[in-house]
C-alpha cells in the first residue's frame, strides 16, 4: 500500500489502534487531518530568562510573567496552616529557583519527575528567604535533547493542546510533538496546494506546504507569521467566494412580475394610523418600495433597534403586495409573538376589508386544515406564523413577499425553506440584533441593508438602574407604589439550569412568595416555558387588558412582546444574561411616552462593585477586559441605550464569531481569521472572491478549477447551502 497521506493515523508509528480512535474523538482521522492540528503556543529563547536575572528583576519592581527553563532537582509536599503545599524544587544554569501549588499535590506529583525538563511561565516572587518563586505556574515539558537544542539553537518549540482524550490513551506532551514532527517531516511534502498560483503570486502568500512546515516549526517568528496569514487569507477566500456565489444566484433570479405601489389605499392607511411614521421608517420603506417594483428579486434585510417600529413596516410591504393581488407570509420565532403579531395586524388591516390568517404548532386539526385550504384558494391574504408554516404543507396561492421576524432565531435552513415556497418572492428579514457594517458585509453579503436608526418622537429614554440584592425591598415598594399610577411590571427570572423543570420550579417559587408576601395587594401572573403557547396566550392577553398588575417570568418574554403600559422591567440576576439578552428584555418596557424603568438585579457586592466600575475600552487591556467581563456588561447597560452602541462592546467582549453564530448564516465557520483583526486581509479576499465570481460565475474557466475543486471538498455542505438559500 503506498504511503499516503490520506491514511488512518493509525499508520504512524506509535499510533496504535488505540491512540487513532482518541485522535478521532477529537476530528483526527487522517495523516492529512493531523497536519492541521496546530500548536497552541510557542516558546522561543529571545523569552527565556535565567532565575538570577529574574530575582533582579522582581527586586527591582517587575511585575510581569516570565518564563525560565528548569531541571527538576527534587520535590516535598509540606504543611502550611494545615493545608497542603506542593513544592518543586528547580535549577537553570545560573541557579535554583521553586515552583509551588496550594492544590493538586497528586497530580503534579506525578508530573515533576526529578530530571525532567519543564519550561515555567508565572508571575514571579521572591520569599520572605529571598528564593525565587512561583506559584501555580503554567509550564511544558521538553525531553531532554529537545531542551539542549532548544538552547543552543535558539529554535521556536511548538506545544500542542494535549485534549483529555488524548490523554487516555496516554499520548502526553512529548508523545504527540514527537508524532506529529514525525509526521510533519514524511508527509508534508503530499499536501496538495488549495489556492490557484495566480492568487498565491498576487497576494504574495506561501504555498500550502511550507505553510504547513512553518506552522509546526518555524524558524522564525516571520515565518510563522507567513503561514498564518496564508491560512487567513484562504480561509476568508473560501468563505467570501460563498458569500459571492449566493449573491450571484440571487441576482440572477428574476421576478416574473413586478409590484406597482398604488398610493390611494396606502395613504388611506398611513391616516389611519394613531401615530405618523418617523422618518426612518419612511426611509427604509421607500428603499423596500423601489425593490418590490424592481424586476429583481428583493433580499433585504431590515435592522432597527427593540421598538423601533419594524412591525408597522412590514406590514406596509405587504399592502404593497396584496394591492397586486398576491399573499403576503410573516413567520415569527415563537408563538406568543406570532399570536400578537396576528391580533395586531388583524385588527389594523380589518377596516381594509383585508383577510389574515394564523398558522402555528398546536391548532385543532379541523381549524388547521380549512386554514390550509383558504390560503390555498388564495382567500387569506396575510398568513401569520411560526416555523410550523414550513413543518406543514401549507401551500400558498400566489405568494409574493416573506417576512421574517427577528431572524437571528431562525437558521438558514428554515429560511430558506419557506422562502422556497414562494419560487420568486421577495423577502424581507428583521432583526433588532444590530451588525456592525464589516460583518453586515461579510455575513450578509448577499443581502441588501436597511437601518431604522430613529426611535418613535413619543419616547423618554427609558431609565435603567442596577441594584443589589439587599434593595429588594425597595424595589417592590416601587413596583407597588407605581402600580397606583397604572404601571405595570415584568419580573424576570433567569433560567439557572437547562433543565426546564427547575426553572419552572423557581419561577413558581417567586410567584408563590411575592404573591403571598411582598406583592400581596397586587395582581400577578406567572408564564414560564412549560406552558403552551395557548395557556402563555391568555395571560399575556389578559395583562394587556390590564387584568395583572405583575407579570412573573422565566425568559419567555424575551422577543418583541409589545405591552404598552407595562412600564417597569426587573430582571434578577442580571449578570446571568448576555448583553444583547439584556438589552432586548430591556426593550420590552419603553413603548409609550410614560417613563419606563428597567431594573437590574445582582448580588450587593457585584453591584456595587459595577456601579463603582469607570471604563473607557480604548484602555482596556485585554487581560482587564476578560476580567471585567460582567462587570462591564452591567455597567453598559445602565450607559447606554443604543443597541447599536451594545453591539459594539458584546462584539468587544465576546469576539465576533460567537455573536452571530455563523452557523446561522449558513457559512463556515472561521478558524484562524478574526473578522475585525483581519479586516484588512478580509476585505482583499473578498474583493478577489467576488471578482472571480463576478466573471465567471460557475468557475468553469481552468484557471479557477482549483478554486472550485477545494469548494467542492471541503465546503459541499456550504454549497448547498449557498444554493437554496
Ligand atoms: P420592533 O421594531 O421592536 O419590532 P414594534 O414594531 O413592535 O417594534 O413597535 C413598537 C411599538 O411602537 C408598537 O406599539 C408600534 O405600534 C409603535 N410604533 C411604531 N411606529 C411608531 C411611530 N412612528 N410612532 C409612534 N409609535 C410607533
Ligand atoms: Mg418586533
Amino acid at each position: 500500500m503506498p504511503d499516503k497521506i490520506s491514511m488512518s493515523v493509525q499508520y504512524l508509528k506509535s499510533v496504535g489502534p488505540k491512540r487513532a480512535e482518541s485522535f478521532s474523538q477529537i476530528g483526527i482521522r487522517t495523516i492529512k487531518d493531523l497536519l492541521f492540528y496546530f500548536p497552541s503556543r510557542y516558546l522561543d529563547r529571545s523569552t527565556i530568562l535565567n532565575c538570577v536575572k529574574v530575582a533582579q528583576y522582581v527586586v527591582n519592581g517587575y511585575e510581569g510573567e516570565v518564563t525560565i527553563i528548569g531541571e527538576v532537582v527534587d520535590s516535598e509536599v509540606h504543611y502550611y496552616n494545615r493545608k497542603q503545599v506542593f513544592k518543586v524544587r528547580m535549577k537553570d544554569a545560573s541557579g535554583f529557583f521553586d515552583c509551588v501549588w496550594f492544590q493538586g499535590t497528586k497530580y503534579f506529583k506525578d508530573i515533576f519527575k526529578t530530571g525532567d525538563h519543564f519550561a515555567v511561565s508565572a508571575k514571579p516572587v521572591l520569599t520572605k528567604y529571598g528564593h525565587l518563586q512561583f506559584v501555580h505556574p503554567d509550564f511544558d515539558r521538553f525531553a531532554e535533547n529537545e531542551s539542549r537544542d532548544f538552547l543552543n539553537t535558539g529554535r521556536i518549540i511548538p506545544f500542542y493542546r494535549v485534549q483529555k482524550e488524548l490523554r487516555e490513551s496516554n499520548l502526553g506532551d512529548l508523545s504527540l510533538r514527537r508524532i506529529i514532527n514525525q509526521a510533519v517531516e514524511t508527509y508534508s511534502l503530499q499536501l496538495e496546494e488549495s489556492l490557484p498560483d495566480f492568487i498565491l503570486k498576487e497576494n504574495n502568500l506561501l504555498g500550502i506546504i511550507p505553510t504547513i512546515q512553518n506552522m509546526h516549526s518555524p524558524k522564525d517568528y516571520t515565518s510563522l507569521d507567513d503561514a498564518k496569514h496564508r491560512l487567513k487569507y484562504e480561509e476568508l477566500f473560501y468563505f467570501e467566494s460563498l458569500v459571492a456565489m449566493r449573491k450571484h444566484l440571487i441576482q440572477e433570479k428574476k421576478k416574473s412580475f413586478s409590484f406597482k405601489t398604488k398610493p390611494e389605499p396606502l395613504k388611506k392607511f398611513l391616516k389611519s394610523l394613531p401615530f405618523d411614521l418617523t422618518e426612518s421608517q419612511l426611509k427604509v420603506l421607500s428603499e423596500i418600495r423601489k425593490d418590490l417594483e424592481s424586476g429583481k428579486p428583493m433580499n433585504r434585510l431590515l435592522q432597527g433597534d427593540v421598538g423601533s417600529g419594524k412591525t408597522i413596516v412590514a406590514l406596509i410591504s405587504m399592502l404593497i403586495v396584496i394591492e397586486n393581488n398576491f399573499q403576503a407570509v410573516l413567520m415569527a420565532p415563537t408563538e406568543i409573538l406570532a399570536d400578537q403579531h396576528f391580533k395586531r395586524i388583524s385588527e389594523l388591516v380589518q377596516p381594509l376589508g383585508l383577510k389574515v390568517d394564523e398558522v402555528i404548532g398546536g391548532q385543532k386539526k379541523s381549524v388547521r386544515d380549512n386554514t390550509l385550504e383558504k390560503i390555498r384558494k388564495g382567500e387569506t391574504n396575510i398568513i401569520i406564523g411560526t416555523h410550523a408554516l414550513i413543518e406543514e404543507n401549507v401551500e400558498f396561492n400566489k405568494l409574493g413577499l416573506v417576512v421574517i421576524d427577528e431572524q437571528h432565531r431562525f437558521g438558514v435552513m428554515q429560511r430558506s425553506t419557506l422562502v422556497q415556497k414562494g419560487l420568486q418572492a421577495d423577502v424581507l428579514i428583521m432583526t433588532a440584533t444590530p451588525i456592525p457594517r464589516t460583518l453586515t458585509m461579510t455575513l450578509y453579503g448577499d443581502l441588501d441593508v436597511s437601518v431604522i436608526d430613529q426611535m418613535p418622537k413619543n419616547r423618554k429614554p427609558i431609565k435603567t438602574i442596577l441594584r443589589g440584592e439587599n434593595k429588594l425591598p425597595d424595589i417592590y415598594d416601587f413596583i407597588r407604589t407605581k402600580a397606583k399610577d397604572g404601571y405595570q411590571s415584568f419580573l424576570v427570572y433567569p433560567l439557572v439550569e437547562e433543565s426546564e423543570k427547575i426553572e419552572l420550579k423557581a419561577a413558581q417559587k417567586y410567584f408563590e412568595e411575592l404573591s403571598r408576601n411582598q406583592l400581596k395587594d397586587l395582581r400577578l401572573c406567572l408564564i414560564h416555558g412549560r406552558m403552551n403557547w395557548k395557556e402563555k396566550e391568555i395571560i399575556m392577553f389578559d395583562f394587556a387588558a390590564r387584568k395583572y398588575d405583575v407579570l412573573v417570568s422565566t425568559t419567555v418574554i424575551e422577543v418583541g412582546i409589545d405591552i404598552p403600559d407595562a412600564n417597569i422591567i426587573v430582571i434578577n440576576d442580571a449578570f446571568r444574561f448576555g448583553l444583547s439578552q439584556l438589552h432586548q428584555l430591556r426593550g420590552r418596557v419603553g413603548r409609550s411616552e410614560k417613563q419606563a424603568y428597567c431594573i437590574l438585579v445582582t448580588k450587593d457586592e457585584l453591584a456595587v462593585r459595577s456601579n463603582q466600575f469607570n471604563f473607557n475600552f480604548d484602555f482596556l487591556s485585554p487581560e482587564q477586559i476578560e476580567k471585567n467581563k460582567t462587570v462591564i456588561r452591567l455597567n453598559s447597560m445602565v450607559k447606554y441605550a443604543s443597541g447599536f452602541d451594545l453591539s459594539e462592546i458584546d462584539m468587544k467582549l465576546r469576539g465576533p464569531g460567537n455573536i452571530f453564530g455563523t452557523q446561522q448564516s449558513g457559512l463556515p465557520e472561521l478558524k484562524y481569521a478574526n473578522i475585525i483583526e483581519d479586516s484588512k486581509i478580509l476585505f482583499d479576499a473578498r474583493d478577489n472572491a467576488f471578482k472571480i465570481i463576478a466573471s465567471d460565475p460557475l468557475l468553469t474557466h481552468p484557471d479557477n478549477s482549483l478554486i472550485k475543486k477545494t469548494l467542492q471538498e471541503n465546503y459541499s455542505r456550504h454549497i448547498h447551502l449557498a444554493q437554496i438559500a
